[in-house]
């Protein structure tokens, strides 16, 4: 049976990863709050839908792409939530980035009503969305995971089903740690080979082809920090929020990391020079900004 689907925000994440659809040939509603955003949706062959609940009825397979863990239970739980019209039968893959308990709380509330929920948060930024070759780490039942597999392999060239429900969120709490911490030690190494009389460039060249690469030295520095163009589509909001996940749930399971502990406390104390709105690669510019600014 095709999927009909429905994406729900559509922002930098859920429309390209919408418009990835159509072009794949699915039939793809999409609702976003911002009526601009549904315009520019609609531009992208997205049918737009002004009505969430309209959306809802209309499809077998509904995508989350929201900023936080409370768009998540509100979107589907709370007053004219979805909760209220979801057929029998649908599924709900939630790419937002969000909490592990939120997911098990959705996912409880909906198996009631014979709808299917798994939390699949993503990794590729808009241009991994735009392209289908995203990294998606799933949890949820292995039978869930295996119906909906169509939907995922259209959108991603990775796809871990790592868990239960929750799982997803975790695994990727885990990898947005590791990339909160290699912006700030990329950017101290830089500094440091800089001082030291190297040429950052090529300094940046040999950390990336070395021990010490990773996606900041390989794909945010060279694209979006040395050149100053700071336009990843990921915002700072988001990636704070992600990083106060990862605190939170150290914290909760009582463990000691103290590297962890010190890349929150950097990401908290940016506020000072850093907004919201800014780039997450922005971070940069705190550790030199002389150099990234
Ligand atoms: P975004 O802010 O660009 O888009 C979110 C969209 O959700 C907005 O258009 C907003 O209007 C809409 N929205 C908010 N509440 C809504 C509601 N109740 N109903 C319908 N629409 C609603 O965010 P984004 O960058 O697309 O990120 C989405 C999620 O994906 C976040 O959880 C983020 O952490 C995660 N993520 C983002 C990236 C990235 O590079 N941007 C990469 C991986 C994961």
């Amino acid at each position: 049976m095709q999927h009909v689907i429905g994406v729900i925000g559509l922002g930098n994440m859920g429309r390209n990863m919408a418009a990835t659809l159509v072009k794949k040939e699915f039939t793809v509603y999409g609702f976003d709050l911002s009526a601009d955003v549904r315009q520019l949706a609609s531009e992208q062959g997205i049918l737009p839908e002004n009505d969430v609940l309209e959306l809802a009825k209309k499809c077998s397979t509904i995508i989350l792409s929201l900023p936080k863990a409370e768009h998540v239970e509100a979107v589907c739980l709370g007053e004219n939530g979805l909760k209220a019209v979801l057929n029998q039968g649908t599924t709900i893959i939630d790419t937002t980035t969000s909490v592990a308990e939120t997911s098990r709380k959705v996912a409880q509330e909906l198996e009631s009503l014979g709808v299917e929920f798994v939390d699949a948060p993503v990794s590729g930024g808009p241009a991994g969305a735009a392209s289908g070759t995203m990294s998606m780490v799933v949890g949820g039942k292995k039978a869930t995971y295996e119906h909906v597999l169509p939907v995922l392999e259209a959108m991603t060239r990775v796809r871990i089903h790592v868990g239960e429900v929750g799982a997803g969120n975790i695994a990727k709490i885990a990898n947005n740690l590791l990339a909160a911490a290699h912006l700030i030690t990329t950017a101290e190494a830089l500094t440091m080979a800089e001082k030291a009389g190297l040429d950052p460039e090529q300094a940046l060249q040999a950390i990336s082809a070395g021990s010490g690469g990773s996606a900041a030295s390989q794909v945010m520095f060279p694209n979006w920090v040395m050149n100053k163009a700071y336009n990843s589509g990921f915002t700072m909001a988001l990636m704070r929020k992600d990083v106060g996940l990862a605190k939170d749930l150290v914290e909760s399971l009582g463990l000691d990391l103290p590297m962890a502990q010190k890349t929150a406390e950097l990401w908290r104390a940016s506020v000072d020079q850093v907004e919201d709105s800014d780039d997450f690669c922005a971070i940069a510019k705190c550790t030199n900004p002389a150099l990234f600014g």
